[in-house]
């Protein structure tokens, strides 16, 4: 035998035996009946549920997974049939993650690691990993010779927008060297055991039941999922011994290439193990192995800028400088002007710098684009990316749009160099580079001078905010002539197509039918593609033959009949990735509304979880669809079956969300006066019998509406 598949059975063999006897310990403790489960989940162990499709709910359900375990390692020499061995780690140290959490008990609570990843967080990384934001995933374990080299490659895939998870002695040599971690800095600490690892191999597979629908127990469609869509691969530091070689060779069998920093001599598998010693070359090798291209940006700017930012808070301890709407006159505004109007590349700052002495400021930032493909509609796309782009910039930090704005700016930023023109750079690199196809030309002025923001504020800005409120009400999906498609999410939901319209966006909330109209523009043959309104065959449902005709085209065939405003016909599809979920509650009549942050019980006997992992996929299941946030106050919203009359409970904080812009919408279209407290939330109810009672007592209007089926 090679010493390579040697060290694969020896590791398999030995967490197989720690699984069994942990299964039977358990067990003795507390019996077989005894309840076990991950948290926030609804995939049971989801490696297990995923390749077999058992359901695992007990303790006592584990012996028969243990004897598939153990079925996996049969000592062969041949690669393959190792493995396998390798998916019996896999299944071992699930088995022995979950049993950490047996009766109720919280084992990352004292850990730098978070442990098990719950579904919610998967469902809110679809869209930036369909749209590259997110690049790539690296898996870095292990303990490394010098801490500064795991930092540094740490902070490279960082810089580069890779999620990167972290397992074993890592965490604390990486939080030494200055990583900054958390979900939001796309840094992500597991555990210490190597067991741990498991959480993030959990994560790829959910995401084939989740967005690909790939049917529990087909081990098969699985591992092609993993491997031809889940662009994950794993780095070691230090020393392995047999146990991670085999959990390596388990990220193999999901198509997870695996790069160590020993040699591995002539034990290496060209293309899926491979040794680079020289910590320098980890990153690029890595990335090569996995096919992950990364679009780099170097600005001119004396601090990072990458997406990873995005989340860094900056506490008032840290801060520089502020620029807030609470304080200040504040305004972000992209206008489209002609050709001969704009001066290309030009920065200008009326007003003081940063490094006036001063701590608040008044901030107007004014941009200027012309292009002969320029649409008016446009300026909003663009200038909603500024949160992000600022973002981006390591030390600041943005929150807000508009008139209504806080940004603040670390003293490290500052001592680092950066100052307002800096702005100002990143501005106009990032619309040249994103925007190309319709921006010629692009200047920026930032104001701080707090009497000319105020001017600015008041002339300028406020009458084309409400210019272009009133263009938006004014978009119905009566007054345009097209719709359009968006297949992002095929890249995991291969058979999902959202079709977007003014008054009904994407179900991830991030794609508006302006958006879809400027990505159209940017990229003619990109995921939007125009529909025609033609064809109408019905308008309660809002089914048109257009629609079904290149939904047909753009699922290949999947689906080919798809209504635009009946969630009980022929609803959307769901990818996964929805903000929200709407479901049926049968004893009422009404539907229910499920926002993806609400981990609790719903009258509908499900939690959104549960409720979510019954739509997805790509599929249409009538009855359930996700959503956007904003669809709920939609005169469209489940318009086929009598509309948002029919809502009997959300989440209160979902509720209070919407509150104005759905009440505003009950009071035009029946003449209801704060149609919300109708509804019931999880303060008032989570059982169906005393929904039933809550509605009865408001005298709710869908008691009066027709029975739904
Ligand atoms: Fe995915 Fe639909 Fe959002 Fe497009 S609009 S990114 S397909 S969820
Ligand atoms: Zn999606």
């Amino acid at each position: 035998m090679s010493v390579l598949t040697d060290l694969i059975y020896g590791g398999s063999h030995a967490v197989a035996g720690l699984t069994e006897g942990a299964v039977n310990d358990a067990i003795a403790k507390y019996g077989a009946d005894q309840e076990i489960a991950f948290p926030d989940t609804a995939y049971f162990f989801p490696t297990i549920y995923a390749a077999t499709g058992v359901k695992v709910k007990t303790l006592g359900d584990l012996t028969a997974c243990v004897g598939v375990l153990k079925s996996l390692i049969t000592d062969q020499e041949d690669l393959g049939q190792a493995l396998n061995a390798g998916l019996a780690t896999a299944v071992g140290a699930e088995i022995l993650e979950g049993l950490k959490y047996v009766n109720g008990a919280e084992p990352y609570a004292n850990d730098s690691g978070i442990g098990f990843v719950p579904d919610p967080i998967i469902r809110s990384l679809g869209v930036p990993l369909v749209t590259g934001d997110i690049p790539g995933v690296a898996v870095v374990l292990g303990k490394a010779a010098a801490a500064e080299d795991v930092a540094k490659v740490v902070k490279d895939y960082q810089s580069k927008g890779i999620m990167t998870f972290l397992v074993g002695d890592v965490i604390e040599q990486c939080a030494e060297g200055g990583v900054k971690m958390g979900l939001e800095m796309r840094v992500v600490p597991l555990g210490h055991d190597v067991t741990s690892v498991i959480h993030v191999v959990t994560v790829a597979i959910r995401a084939a039941l989740i967005f690909g629908n790939v049917q529990p127990g087909d081990l098969a469609g699985l591992l092609d999922y993993t491997k031809n869509r889940v662009p994950a691969f794993v780095n070691t530091f230090g020393e392995i011994d047999a146990v991670v070689v085999s959990a390596g060779a388990g990220a193999i069998a999901l198509g997870f290439p695996v790069v160590v920093d020993i040699d591995l001599g002539e034990n290496q598998v060209p293309g899926a193990l491979e040794s680079v010693c020289d910590h320098a070359e980890t990153v690029k090798k890595s990335l090569e192995l996995r096919g992950i291209k990364i679009k780099s940006k170097e600005l001119p700017i004396p601090v990072a800028f990458a997406a990873a930012f995005e989340g860094e808070i900056i506490r008032k301890a840290d801060m520089k400088v502020e620029f807030w709407s609470g304080k200040n006159p504040t305004a972000e505004l992209v206008l489209m002007k002609d050709l001969s109007e704009v001066e290309d590349h030009k920065i200008t700052i009326e007003g003081s710098d940063i490094d006036c002495g001063e701590k608040d400021f008044a901030l107007a930032t004014y941009v200027k684009v012309a292009g002969k493909k320029m649409q008016a509609d446009f300026e909003s796309v663009i200038e909603r990316k500024i949160h992000a782009w600022f973002n981006y910039m390591e030390g600041v930090m943005h929150t807000g749009q508009r008139n209504q704005i806080r940004i603040r700016v670390s003293n490290a930023a500052y001592d680092a160099g950066l100052r307002l023109k800096h702005f100002g750079e990143v501005l106009y690199h990032m619309i040249m580079d994103e925007f190309d196809a319709v921006v010629d030309k692009c200047e920026v002025t930032l104001i701080t001078d707090k009497a000319a923001t105020q001017k600015f504020l008041d002339e300028v800005a406020m009458p084309r905010y409400n210019a272009r409120d009133d263009r938006l009400a004014s978009m119905t999906d009566e007054a345009v002539d097209q719709f359009y498609t968006c297949i992002l999410c095929q890249s995991f939901a291969p058979a999902h197509c959202c079709v977007v319209t003014p008054e009904r966006l994407g179900l991830c909330g991030a794609v508006s039918w302006l958006d879809a109209k400027a990505t159209n523009e940017l990229n003619p043959n990109g995921p939007c593609q125009p529909i025609p309104k033609d064809g109408l065959i019905d308008e309660r449902t809002g089914r048109y033959e257009a629609v079904n005709r290149i939904v047909e085209e753009a699922t290949h065939g999947a689906v080919s009949s798809v209504t635009l405003y009946s969630i009980l016909e022929d609803p959307m599809t769901s990818c996964g990735c929805f903000e929200c979920i709407c479901g049926i509650e049968p004893a009422s009549n009404g539907f229910i509304v499920v926002n993806r942050e609400y981990k609790g019980m719903t009258p509908a006997g499900m939690t959104f979880g549960e409720l979510a992992s019954c739509t997805g996929g790509g599929v249409q299941t009538p009855g359930y669809m996700g959503h956007g946030r904003h669809f709920i106050s939609s005169k469209k919203f489940i318009y086929a079956e009598g509309g948002i009359e029919r809502i009997v409970w959300m989440p209160k904080e979902l509720k209070d969300d919407v509150a104005d812009k759905l009440n505003a919408t009950a009071k035009e279209l029946y003449g209801i006066d704060n149609f919300t407290d109708f509804v019931a939330d999880e303060t008032i109810c989570t059982e169906v019998d005393d929904l039933m009672n809550f509605l009865t007592e408001k005298n709710h209007p869908v008691l009066a509406m027709e029975p739904l089926m």
